[in-house]
């Protein structure tokens, strides 16, 4: 799927677009239950973009009644394989067919770059449900060795009902890579998108829908997360409740299960990740190049940003010329310019964040390198522009805390021991990426580091193959992606029968 990014083709996409605002349950539009909506802006220019049905506690209840009545009658988690394969292959083609509509909401949603819509997010978001359909009928249960008298099956069985609740910073492809391996495993969801961005999740829904997802399989509830994302997550009928968010809203998640049905919980959270360059590293070309994206791909609103920079001294000076030098080509702008590497925060109050961060630094005595400010005010928008702290040290709360804005923090060290301990030195464990020319040396460092994925020469998330989640307060127990994404939405089951 190639998509086009000149700009004629994104204005006749823009042209078309239209935006579906309702809830979607049982396989139709619906307003919320009060008939409350509220106010969807675009980051880039602080203008309205649509009025969005604003649900509450009695919408989840309906949500999760025909999730249930889809899931209990067998229309979707008990029948064939190969036909719950065929239905996602057709939802594949119609959202193959509308990639570029579906990139657009989440740029004009979100503030994120078209062209990382284009090339990134979306392709990785069809590619996932892709992957994970084709995986349905290559699955095997298994058979436990047993004497002549009985034959055991472990087995595999749809988990019931699933809560999804997602975050702004990837809308389709953060709820994509839950939707693949739950409806790829014959579940029943119901997906509360961030409340900022819930354009594309609800033309997702809409799209299942006409590809043959039965009505109640697959349901949106737009709204705040402390009603909708509250009551799906403390819900007795919901099964399991499959999250990406920040850490703080992971624990209350543990909370709500705790407090009613034991369901099932799996986090992906936030990160602080550490970007190794040890003094033997290869090309700093290539390590600049690498660290530039890790640091400010998605304006940082990324959970697994490379926001530390962690580089031998020696190298440091010249690494760091070699960054600032590119991060100038990086165009800050509207989001919906193809040549834009850098668009709008999600918005006013995430804005003022990232400029408290900034600030933190100044005042704690690291040195400003590049940037520090707010930028193209005069757009409405909310622009931050690329910045650089050098001579942080680990204590201060710019290398502690998640920013999830531009901002990298550049950490000198002495020897490989200390990178080693400084990168570990966090509460959060999601990515780290290691640089060095030892095969020896990459294979044991990358061993001691305390992160869920660690890349090695690059900076990478891997591939759908490749299970994905945290450490530490970065995670707990999920993955998404991979066969262990698919596992995770299934419960195992011993039947043990007697025979002979
Ligand atoms: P939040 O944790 O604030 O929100 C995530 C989702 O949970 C939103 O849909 C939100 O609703 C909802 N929510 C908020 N409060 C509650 C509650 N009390 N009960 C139930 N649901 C609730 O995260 P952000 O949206 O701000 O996203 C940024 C965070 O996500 C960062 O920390 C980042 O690191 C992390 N993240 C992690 C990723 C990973 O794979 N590990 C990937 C991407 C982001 P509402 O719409 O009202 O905010």
């Amino acid at each position: 799927m190639t998509l086009s990014l000149e700009p004629q083709a994104i204005e006749a996409a823009l042209a078309k677009i239209r935006f579906r605002t309702q809830a979607f349950i049982d396989g139709a539009f619906v307003p919320s239950s009060s008939g409350k909506t509220y106010v969807s802006e675009n980051p880039g220019t602080g203008k309205k973009l649509a009025d969005i049905a604003s649900c509450e506690v009695e919408d989840v209840n309906r949500a999760v009644r025909v999730a249930r009545k889809a899931f209990e009658s067998g229309v979707w988690s008990r029948i064939k394989p190969a036909d719950r394969k065929r239905i996602l292959a057709k939802y594949v083609e119609l959202l193959e067919a509308n990639a570029m509509e579906i990139a657009l909401l989440d740029s004009l949603d979100a503030g994120k770059p078209i062209c990382d819509c284009v090339n990134i997010d979306i392709p990785d978001a069809i590619h996932c449900i892709h992957w994970h359909a084709e995986l349905i009928d290559k699955l095997y249960d298994r058979v436990s060795p047993t004497g002549p008298e009985n034959v055991a099956l472990i087995v595999r069985e749809p988990m019931g009902v699933i809560g999804m609740l997602v975050p702004w910073n990837f809308p389709a492809q953060m709820a994509a890579w839950k939707i693949g391996p739950a409806l790829a495993a014959g579940n029943s969801i119901v997906l509360k998108p961030a409340r900022q961005t819930s354009l594309s999740a609800l033309r997702l829904a809409e799209l299942a829908a006409e590809a043959g997802i039965p009505p109640g399989v697959f349901n949106v509830l737009p709204g705040s997360g402390t009603v909708v994302g509250r009551a799906i997550a403390c819900h007795m009928d919901v099964d399991m409740v499959a999250f990406t968010g920040s850490t703080e809203v992971g624990r209350e998640l543990l909370k709500y299960s705790a407090d009613s049905n034991l369901k099932r919980v799996i986090l992906e959270l936030g990160g602080k990740s550490p970007q190794v360059v040890l003094a033997d590293a290869p090309d700093l070309d290539l390590v600049a190049a690498n660290a530039v994206n890790a640091a400010f791909w998605n304006m940082g609103e990324n959970c697994s940003s490379g926001s530390r920079l962690i580089v031998h001294r020696r190298l440091k000076d010249a690494l760091l010329e070699k960054i600032i030098a590119l991060v100038k080509a990086w165009k800050v702008g509207d989001q919906l310019d193809p040549e834009t590497r850098v668009g709008p925060l999600i918005g006013q109050g995430h804005m003022e964040t990232v400029l408290k961060y900034i600030a933190a630094g100044r005042s704690e005595g690291a040195r400003l390198a590049l940037g520090g400010n707010r930028v193209l005010k005069e757009t409405g928008g909310t622009f931050v522009e690329i910045t650089i702290f050098d001579e942080v040290n680990n204590n201060m709360k710019i290398a502690r805390e998640e920013i999830f804005g531009p901002v990298l923090a550049v950490l000198p060290v002495d020897s490989d021991e200390e990178a080693v301990a400084v990168a570990n030195d966090t509460n959060y464990g999601l990515a780290a990426s290691l640089y060095t020319r030892d095969i020896n040396k990459a294979h044991r460092v990358a061993r001691r580091l305390r992160a869920g994925t660690v890349s090695v020469n690059c900076y990478s998330e891997g591939d759908l193959a490749t299970p994905f989640g945290g450490f530490k307060e970065s995670g707990f127990f999920g993955r998404d992606k991979s066969v262990y994404a698919q596992e995770q939405y299934t419960e195992l089951k011993t039947i043990w029968m007697q025979v002979g």
